[in-house]
């Protein structure tokens, strides 16, 4: 393991900062995470040092920012076991899942076809296919969840029930409940019955192991602001032969080798393809240095970290029956949770007056309270730098937090 205390010398939003004049506690790494100096120093150094357009000129300085571009999409395709030309630069997770939906799905969907989601499904993984199923005359159904979570036999089940389900999109972990589906054995189903499986790896990439090629997903998307990176860059990684069958969606500059008067134009090969305009190219070097970061600590041990601290907490809370948990047995550092009689955004106020951050509502997941049976709950997610302590400040004041009038009145 690392040591904690090291890590969070790393991170400058850890050094003293207090919110509400207390020590921040942040407990909101599921919605974004902080950055350590490596990542906001590789930003710095594109503007300091580097800073050109990549494939536009003949000179050193605009060559240097190519070899920049590929040699994060190398590390990135180490990290997550792809070719590097597997590997497609976007503004994160949400436009790396409408790429596929409008380069894919709107291409190859017809009528009668379905796509199949779930109801515990991010916006960003719900969305999209509604709007392709408009335009194609596709259909989305729903797999059945169980016990709270998409299982094998739920989307066998599906499979049974529902003739021609082309595409399956799936969190690989969720947003609120951070329960993680088999992935490998949904994507052999997938593949049997026909399907393209889409894995949302926005909240399994930055706290666990992902291999691509053994998952044998079809396309994996994830956003690097919620693994110690930059906002505004993430990634698509999709199986080659499928990125070269995709439609282009945004279009334009850098994307194409040529194109004339009567609107013919051919794009490049993928990944270029999908990359029109001026890529984010300080933010691709903090991608590269916040994959460099996680995997120094070890993707390993940043999943046991969140996973001893989840059972901690856990077993801190056990015994104060006000406090109804909903994800007791989760997979990741996700807890949802509310207090009996406590609206859950009176309770994440009365936690930011304590210098507590955490999130309430729905979690842009809005079908999920079917399965959770309340309308809205608080959810806190620790990350690689979240320490004992501070999951001892946030169950103290939880349990001993005083009243939600505490929060307007102090
Ligand atoms: N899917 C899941 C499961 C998420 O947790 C999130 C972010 N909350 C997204 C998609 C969207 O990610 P982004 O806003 O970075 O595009």
């Amino acid at each position: 393991m690392y040591d904690i205390k090291k890590v969070r010398a790393d991170f400058p939003m850890l050094n003293g900062k207090t919110m509400q004049g207390k020590p921040l506690v942040f407990l909101d790494n599921a919605s974004t995470t902080f950055k350590p100096y490596s990542v906001i120093k590789a930003i710095d150094e594109y503007y300091f040092e580097k800073n050109s357009n990549s494939h536009r000129g003949d000179y050193d300085l605009c060559y240097d920012m190519d070899v920049e571009i590929q040699k994060t999409r190398e590390t990135i395709a180490n990290f997550i076991n792809s070719e590097p030309n597997e590997v497609v630069f976007t503004s994160g997770d949400t436009e790396a899942l409408n790429l596929v939906a409008y380069g894919y799905a709107l291409e190859y969907l017809k009528p009668g076809d379905k796509i199949l989601i779930s109801e515990v499904e991010h916006a960003s993984n719900v969305l999209p296919w509604y709007r392709i199923a408009k335009l194609t005359g596709a259909e989305v159904c729903f797999v059945d969840i169980v016990d709270r979570r998409v299982t094998v036999d739920s989307i066998n089940k599906a499979f049974k029930e529902n003739k021609n389900i082309k595409l399956v999109a799936l969190a690989h972990v969720g947003n609120v409940l951070g329960y993680m589906i088999n992935a490998k054995e949904i994507a052999s189903i997938c593949h049997k019955n026909g399907a393209l499986l889409v894995l949302d790896g926005a909240q399994s990439v930055p706290h666990m192991p992902v291999n691509f090629k053994e998952l044998d997903a079809d396309f994996l998307t994830f956003s690097a602001h919620k693994m110690c990176g930059p906002t505004g860059i993430g990634c698509l990684i999709g199986k080659y032969e499928l990125l070269q069958k995709m439609a282009t969606f945004h279009t334009g500059g850098g994307m194409n080798v040529k194109f004339n008067k009567s609107g013919e134009v051919i794009p490049l090969d993928a990944p270029a393809k999908f990359e029109a305009g001026t890529l984010n190219l300080s933010a691709i070097m903090g991608f590269r240095a916040a994959v460099n970061y996680l995997t120094e600590l070890g993707m390993d041990n940043i999943h046991k970290h969140d996973e001893e601290l989840f059972k901690y907490a856990i077993s801190k809370l056990e015994g104060h029956d006000d406090i109804v948990v909903y994800n007791k047995d989760s997979n990741s550092g996700i807890i949802a949770f509310n207090i009996k009689g406590v609206f859950a955004q009176d309770e994440a106020t009365l936690l930011n007056s304590k210098g507590i951050a955490v999130r309430s509502g729905q979690h842009c997941a809005k079908m999920i309270d079917n399965t959770i049976g309340d309308i809205a709950t608080v959810r806190m997610s620790t990350y690689l730098y979240t320490s004992k302590e501070e999951i001892d400040i946030f169950v103290e004041n939880l349990i001993n937090g005083g009243d939600i009038l505490d929060a307007y009145f102090n």
